[in-house]
């Protein structure tokens, strides 16, 4: 049957074999495939992934070889017949694809991606080298070179991860290697199927974590790796301290105050992939000066400024004057334009300019805003490296029309929290415009397989989230836009203001997505005033407005951009290049937050609707890291908000079943009578025989199954259990 091979008795490997299915089903299911190692199950093309915490040797090269151009039905459920499938789909029609992973944090996305890359990357070595024209010998150095080439465009993707991680990924309570980022990775493959290049893109980096961490969770690895890892002479150059940890503020936000076993094995990981991306010397040294200056900033401290009669502007605390100097010279700035803008931003106008000193809450909000945005840029500057040296590793053959991509997305699916922020509002939109575009391509796909089949198209109905997707993104009227309103107002506007903007758009254009404390005083869910309610296609989010407007904003002064810009070291100074802009000029505002991930989030689905898409659903078996643990109410909220059930429901919506005509009679020839064997006879043609043996069956009626040109449409999971039956019955 298909998905249910004979190596895969346990449970139901496909739920799209299921007559009717419930949420609680698919838990079930789930449960025991899971107590039995099967951690993965097939919704049709659509594989859902438990994480079982542990190495079941499930990613070896006999997996690897095992799942080499195999059709989804001859083997049990796996992520390589994922990957194998997309690489076929780009070998055999040149077709781009892609490959979206998404699953709450710790559910396994990650590892997933990696798994992929690294089948991908295998398959790759024993592709490469279909000899081009021209004599021998040039054949077999051309080869050599194409060789070479695939080898490093793959080495670099998997050794980039490193560096990336420890850049961008934290220990957290849900996940003890938790990407705060988003990551978009295009494979390009030479018309061969070959590794040819690749690029990479982030969303959203959690930057707020460089100077605040919740209990129990710390910063980016990359701090705690340095700190193990560098040698004593590179530590005392840097100016880090030799104690411990709590001698870095911003380190032990969290309370977790102890390195990591394996923080300074990781250090070497991350500096071998620094030479691996190729970064100079001087970049290395850049980037490691750069990020001990972040973890310096957050021991700046501030006391009142005696000169100050009015007792309410600060200066830099005496004790930390040597620090100062220790960080201007890790940034390369002048100390006097650091402590400067520490303290103080330059307030211009069009007819005057003047310095504004800082009372306490305003500099220590500038120096934590300083930190973040440093180290926010520090991270594209090592991303963009990697690309770079992806795109010097690339070979094209001249016509560069037959290169091909696979796009792996590993992005933060649907989040709900205690308290949802700014943060959650974007990640949850990202996830709706995702889904949005999961139901046109499934039903365009749906379309186009009824087409090519010559079967009649019928109708599926949907939930169509789209009003949700406008409700937050519409030009003018969208509540991206007028978050950006509010903030371009004069004055000092607050986070209730923009609700109090929203409840008059919404009062005067009801949507049932959206509601307040105010719209619907009764309502229980929305205990404060400052709450709003997105009803999201997975479910309602309550969220917070508080900080909307500051986190949109993404202020830092202009002050700190000139000082940036002004670094003597040019790795730095190129990632501040609007410092340039001279200091007496009123300064337009930048894109705001909102807008930019808004934008960077339609170019992604804008990228996506062109690929044909494989989807992983990622689901975390419990909350405390385990192996063997199913706890079922945490997995039942993982496949709602995952929204499996309307995946299968979509998936099956017409046939539940496809099956190809020569699986169809290799597996159920036998059922036809015995009598007149051996029957088909041969050479009719496929179509005629499959009819054929179901008439004799009497499952042939035309609500039952409908005959493609390549394969037997079946409406219902039971026409193939009486089929099943049929075939037992015959053996
Ligand atoms: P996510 O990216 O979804 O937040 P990760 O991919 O980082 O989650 O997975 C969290 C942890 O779970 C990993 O560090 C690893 O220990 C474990 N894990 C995830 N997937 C698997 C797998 N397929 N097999 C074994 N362990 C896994
Ligand atoms: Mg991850």
């Amino acid at each position: 049957m298909e998905g249910q091979s004979n190596e895969d008795r346990v449970g139901i490997s496909d739920f799209i074999l299921y007559d009717t299915l419930t949420n609680e089903d698919i838990v079930e299911n789930l449960q025991e495939r899971f107590a039995k190692n099967k951690i993965y199950t097939y919704i049709g093309e659509i594989l859902v992934s438990v994480n079982p915490y542990r190495d079941l040797q499930l990613y070896t090269e006999k997996y690897i070889a095992d799942y080499r151009n195999r059709e989804r039905y001859e083997r049990p459920p796996h992520i390589y017949w994922v990957a194998d499938t997309a690489h076929k789909t780009l070998a055999r029609f040149g077709q781009d694809t892609c490959i979206l992973i998404s699953g709450e944090s710790g559910s396994g996305k990650t590892e997933a991606s990696k798994v992929i890359l690294q089948y991908l990357a295998h398959n790759a070595a024993f592709g490469a080298g279909a000899a081009p024209a021209g004599s021998r010998q040039s054949r077999s150095i051309d080869r050599q070179r194409v060789r070479a080439q695939v080898d490093r465009v793959a080495e670099i993707l998997i050794q980039s991860t490193s560096l990336l991680e420890a850049y961008g990924n934290a220990q957290t309570t849900r996940n003890d290697n938790s990407s705060r980022f988003g990551k978009y990775m295009d494979i390009m493959f030479d018309f061969k199927g070959d590794p040819a290049g690749g690029s990479m893109r982030n969303y959203l980096l959690e930057k707020s974590r460089v100077v605040h961490q919740q209990a129990g969770e710390r910063n980016f690895h990359i701090f705690y790796q340095m700190l193990a890892g560098l040698p004593e002479t590179e530590r005392k150059r840097l100016g880090l301290p030799q104690g411990s940890l709590r001698d870095f503020a911003y380190l032990v936000q969290g309370g977790c105050a102890a390195l990591g076993k394996e923080d300074a094995a990781n250090f070497r990981k991350v500096t071998q992939a620094m030479d691996s991306v190729q970064f100079s010397s001087d970049e290395k040294d850049s980037c490691l000066r750069v990020t001990a200056a972040v973890m310096l900033l957050g021991n700046m401290e501030y006391e009142a400024d005696p000169e100050d009669r009015s007792n309410s502007s600060v200066r830099v605390k005496s004790s930390c004057r040597q620090a100062v100097a220790q960080l201007a010279g890790l940034l390369r700035v002048p100390p006097d334009g650091l402590v400067k803008a520490l303290t103080s931003r330059r307030i211009v106008t069009a007819s005057d300019s003047v310095d504004k000193a800082y009372d306490l809450p305003q500099a220590t909000y500038a120096r934590d805003a300083l930190a973040k945005a440093i180290y926010d840029r520090l991270f594209n500057f090592v991303f963009e490296k990697v690309n770079s040296a992806l795109a010097a590793a690339g070979h094209f053959d001249s016509d560069g029309d037959k290169r091909r991509a696979i796009g792996i997305l590993d992005i933060y699916g649907f989040e709900i929290f205690e308290i949802n922020s700014f943060e959650q509002f974007c990640i949850n939109y990202c996830n709706e415009r995702l889904q949005q575009l999961f139901i046109e391509l499934i039903l365009k796909q749906e379309q186009e397989e009824y087409e090519r089949e010559g079967i009649q198209w019928e109708h599926i109905q949907y939930f169509n989230n789209e009003p949700i997707c406008e409700l937050i993104d519409r030009p003018t009227s969208g509540l991206f836009a007028l978050l950006d309103e509010t903030c371009l107002r004069p004055g000092q506007l607050t986070d209730r203001e923009f609700l109090a903007r929203c409840e008059r758009e919404f009062q005067q254009r009801p949507s049932p997505h959206f509601d307040s404390r105010k719209l619907s005083p009764a309502d229980k869910a929305m205990q404060h005033e400052r709450d709003f309610r997105i009803t999201h296609y997975a479910g309602a989010v309550v969220y917070s407005v508080e900080n909307f407007l500051d986190k949109n904003k993404d202020t830092l002064y202009q002050d700190f951009k000139r000082l940036l810009y002004s670094s003597s070291d040019r790795h730095l100074s190129s990632q501040w290049p609007e410092g340039a802009e001279a200091a007496n000029r009123v300064q337009k505002r930048p894109p705001s937050a909102g807008l930019l991930f808004k934008q960077s989030i339609q170019a992604l689905v804008q990228r996506l609707a062109g690929m044909r898409p494989h989807y992983v659903r990622c689901l975390k078996p419990n909350g405390s890291k385990q192996p063997g643990s199913f706890d079922s109410r945490l997995v039942e909220h993982q496949a709602r908000y995952l929204n499996l059930l309307e995946s299968a429901r979509v998936r099956r919506a017409g046939f539940a079943l496809r099956l190809p005509y020569p699986y169809f009679l290799q597996r159920y020839k036998l059922c036809d009578s015995p009598a007149v064997w051996p029957h088909p006879p041969p050479g009719m043609p496929p179509r005629d025989a499959a009819r054929s043996i179901l008439a004799r069956l009497q499952l042939d009626s035309e609500d039952r199954v409908r005959y493609g040109v390549s394969k037997l449409f079946v409406r219902h999971a039971r026409t193939v259990f009486a089929l099943e039956q049929a075939r037992v019955r015959a053996l």
